[in-house]
């Protein structure tokens, strides 16, 4: 399918395309699209409507050891790890156009696969391809180093890849978080090999096409679907990987650190959850604006998204005015049929995730925090749940502390900005943080002191390309994005030259 028909899709475009659409259910190693060695495979199901999509090949450790294989010798013979930048730059450009041409059929993908809004998935898509070009574009304009040694030696300090690198990535924005691993990764020379998340392997295989059409060598990029505990695991502990670009919970980003610990000593890259704070201060001038971008920030994604503004922090002499325009917000944020462009929120991605958030919203009720808005689920096949708001939340219930992942807000109140930052800060994570208030002087002072990789003002999620994302504490170490990404997936090496006379 080509991007031939214009953005603009009506529902029932989108349905007649997904009903013509032709999925690839191999995996894909070497230069082929192949069945699991074991010939098992998994099934993916469209949760919005129950239906299976598809048989996927599931790959495990026998499967990891060929690609890893295959992956090393891609790297040792050099046909990408030492083209010259600009060549790779050129082969990079024309996978970022292939992905633009077939936007349409992977936001598609991405929709069925996990059930997110077809408007959403195509906003991925630009996200995605922007990084594609963005580290394509970069790798022929990064420079080495001579260090300041003096005359009588010439001390080089040269950039090359790692080698073999292996990207494990998660459900909720399935192609725009494996384009943040691959693009930086491919562009500074190494292999490649991706493990989809089991929850959406499909538009990662549509990928591995595309990218051999583009011109990418063989073994330079292969795709394994699979589970974690079978070919994500082996991957992890695999002799033959020099680094794990990671994304995804955080109790999994600590099993990847024992793997390489066990292992090669492998780099580790994790990004990982979140239970990011929102604090509004009373002084907002136009509060049902913020209310509505709060209730965006929560709800966008139907909440699977890691830097969810799962927390909101209102100032108790604004609070109760502003949870009623909150409420008035997320009604407009009701989940719906996520191939209709006009769906806001779509399905949660499976009965186990969808159970989970059911289950953390009762502890809610059980803990004695207030339930505002949503709370059930609809009825039927798909796994719809509504926006869902909470208010006198504490620090000390699990709807406080711990990543739901789904549409539920807990919403604290506070009376002073020390109060509000101390509660911000009061969490084992920190990904993300957002201050709405007009003075700037409290901005500077609490952006300062929140401990979070990204701190939104008087926005949630503003991002660019160029700007790296990542998180501190226990949501990780690495950084996604710009040039700081790219440095992550090359080594420096120092050359001293003696300079006798
Ligand atoms: P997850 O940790 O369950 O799985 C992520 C990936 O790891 C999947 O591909 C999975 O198969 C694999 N995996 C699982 N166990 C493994 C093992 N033992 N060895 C090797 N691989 C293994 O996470 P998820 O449910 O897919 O994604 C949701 C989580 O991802 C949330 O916590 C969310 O906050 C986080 N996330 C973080 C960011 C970020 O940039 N910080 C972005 C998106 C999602």
């Amino acid at each position: 399918m080509s991007n031939a028909l214009s953005d603009a899709m009506t529902h029932a475009d989108w349905q007649r395309l997904a009903s013509e659409l032709r999925i690839e259910t191999r995996a894909f190693i070497d230069d082929a699209f192949v069945d699991a060695q074991s010939g098992e495979t998994f099934a993916s199901i469209n949760p919005a409507t129950g239906d299976t999509l598809a048989e996927v090949a599931s790959c495990d450790a026998a499967d990891a050891e060929k690609a890893v294989a295959r992956a090393r010798r891609a790297f040792d013979e050099g046909a990408w790890s030492r083209r010259s930048p600009g060549a790779r730059k050129a082969v990079l450009l024309r996978f970022a156009e292939l992905m633009q041409t077939h936007k349409q059929e992977l936001a598609l993908l991405d929709t069925l696969d996990m059930g997110k809004p077809i408007g959403s998935s195509l906003g991925d898509m630009g996200g995605a391809i922007a990084c594609l070009r963005h580290h394509a574009e970069s790798i022929d304009k990064l420079y080495g180093e001579v260090a300041p040694t003096g005359d009588d030696a010439l001390g080089l300090v040269l950039r090359e890849p790692l080698g073999v690198v292996a990207s494990i990535v998660p459900w909720n924005f399935p192609l725009m978080m494996t384009a943040w691993k691959i693009a930086p990764a491919l562009a500074a020379g190494n292999s490649v090999i991706l493990k989809p998340s089991e929850k959406s392997p499909l538009s990662a295989l549509r990928l591995a096409a595309l990218a051999r059409e583009a011109g990418l060598p063989a073994g330079v990029f292969q795709v394994l679907p699979g589970f974690g505990h079978t070919v994500g695991k082996a991957l992890a502990l695999s002799m033959g990987v020099d680094c794990l670009a990671f994304t995804g919970s955080t109790a999994v980003g600590k099993q990847l650190m024992q793997y390489a610990g066990q292992s090669n000593l492998k780099r580790v890259y994790l990004e990982c959850g979140g239970k990011s704070p929102n604090l509004v201060f009373a002084d907002c001038k136009d509060l049902d604006a913020v209310a509505r971008h709060a209730a965006e920030a929560i709800f966008h994604n139907q909440g699977e998204v890691c830097i969810a503004a799962s927390r909101l922090l209102v100032d108790n002499r604004i609070r109760e005015t502003f949870v009623d325009k909150l409420l008035a917000a997320a009604e407009h944020m009701q989940p719906g049929d996520p191939l209709d462009p006009a769906s806001f929120m779509g399905a949660m991605v499976d009965r186990t995730q969808y159970q989970r958030v059911l289950d953390y919203i009762r502890r809610g009720i059980d803990e004695g925090a207030t339930l505002r808005s949503g709370g059930s689920a609809s009825e039927g096949p798909g796994l719809f749940i509504p926006p869902t708001i909470f208010d006198g939340v504490t620090p000390s219930m699990a709807i406080g502390r711990e990543e739901i992942f789904g549409p539920v807000l807990s919403v604290f109140g506070f009376d002073t900005e020390e109060e509000a930052v101390a509660l911000a800060n009061d969490s084992d994570y920190g990904l993300a943080a957002g201050v709405w208030s007009q003075d700037i002087d409290r901005i500077m002072r609490v952006s300062r002191r929140l401990q979070s990789g990204q701190v939104y003002v008087n926005n949630w999620a503003g991002m660019d390309q160029t700007v790296p994302f990542g998180g501190v504490k226990q949501s990780g170490n690495g950084r996604d994005k710009s040039h700081h990404s790219l440095e992550e997936y090359s080594d420096l090496k120092t050359v001293w030259i003696s300079l006798t006379p």
